[in-house]
């Protein structure tokens, strides 16, 4: 899956939201999160953003930011 980090808080651009095909995206508290159970991985939001917060779950330490998107996409509607 992939999830945002804290790098989108005050960007909240939207092209990210734009290009995905699974509409996975919800609005958060100050940030935009990703639900990493809807997220079929296909990488094309990555390259849209321009606050390099969208990051794939392999990268080291990523598991509180998984959970962290999972908790406020449960929490929000979808944008
Ligand atoms: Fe949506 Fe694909 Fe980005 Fe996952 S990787 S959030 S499915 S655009």
């Amino acid at each position: 899956t992939y999830v945002v980090i804290d790098n989108c808080i005050a960007c909240k651009y939207t092209d990210c939201v734009e290009v995905c095909p699974v509409d996975c995206f919800y609005e958060g508290e100050n940030m935009l999160v990703i639900h990493p159970d809807e997220c079929i991985d296909c990488g094309v939001c990555e390259p849209e953003c321009p606050a390099d917060a969208i990051r794939p779950d392999t990268e080291p330490d990523m598991d509180e930011w998984v959970s962290f998107n999972r908790k406020y996409s449960e929490m929000w509607p979808v944008i």
